[in-house]
């Protein structure tokens, strides 16, 4: 393996795990259905006095996230209108108020297929960011809402699988789509797949 700082590594595995620019290494093993890439807006609002103190999540995340499927109340659940608008730009709110008081308000989803990625283009939606603020405001009260930047995140995530796992040869390994768990779950799955790989 040569690095672009003309660095050669032999090895008896690899592991490519490149993220969402599927486009240069190996792209021939990438199938466009296979994978999609996620583009989230957050917003970070103005220092203020410490209010909270862990992650505040709302029913719009319950809502979104599977894993609140399993509980015996969710069918009970229903969506408003106004929800539904919200759940069309993959919206549910979320607050963190970070060390320096800032507060990170969040987030909205939207998908393209892997190989679409210029789709995207480098845009940043007032409209998704406006209709998270008004979300957030019927939540939460806070000192300020002054808005001090707001970006966009992407991430890949497998349509069939959970993580996209693809064995090139005895050697190469490409991993990748672990989605929106990744910073989660990642070190749970490695350790359990390089496990793997050397009782083969
Ligand atoms: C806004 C946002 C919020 C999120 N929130 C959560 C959350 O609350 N909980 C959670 O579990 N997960 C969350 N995630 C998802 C999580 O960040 C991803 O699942 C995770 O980062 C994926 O890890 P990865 O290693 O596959 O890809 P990446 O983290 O994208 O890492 C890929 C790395 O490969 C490098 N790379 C690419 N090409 C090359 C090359 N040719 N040579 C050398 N290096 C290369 C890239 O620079 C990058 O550092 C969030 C993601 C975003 C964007």
């Amino acid at each position: 393996m040569l690095t672009s700082h003309k660095q050669t590594f032999w090895a008896d595995k690899v592991i490519v795990a490149n993220g969402r620019d599927t486009q240069f290494l190996f792209p021939e093993h990438y199938h466009g259905a296979e994978l999609k890439i996620s583009k989230l807006q957050m917003l970070r609002l103005a220092p203020q006095k410490k209010l909270i103190k862990s992650n505040v999540l709302t029913g719009l995340t319950i809502r979104r996230y599977d894993s609140f499927k399993s509980c015996p109340s969710f069918s009970k659940i229903t969506t408003t209108a106004e929800q539904a608008a919200l759940q069309k730009h993959g919206i549910h709110i979320l607050f963190k108020q970070a060390d320096d008081g800032s507060i990170i308000l969040g987030d909205s989803h939207e998908y393209v297929p892997a190989h679409k990625q210029a789709d995207f283009g480098f845009e940043i939606s007032t409209e998704i960011n406006e209709l998270m603020l008004e979300e957030a405001k019927k939540v939460i009260q806070l000192e300020s809402w002054h808005v001090e930047s707001s970006w966009a995140g992407f991430y890949l995530q497998g349509t069939k699988s959970e993580v996209f796992t693809k064995e090139i040869d005895n050697v190469i390994h490409l991993i990748n789509g672990i989605g929106g768990k990744g910073m989660t779950t990642s070190p749970g799955f490695t350790q359990e797949y390089i496990q793997n790989l050397y009782q083969k």
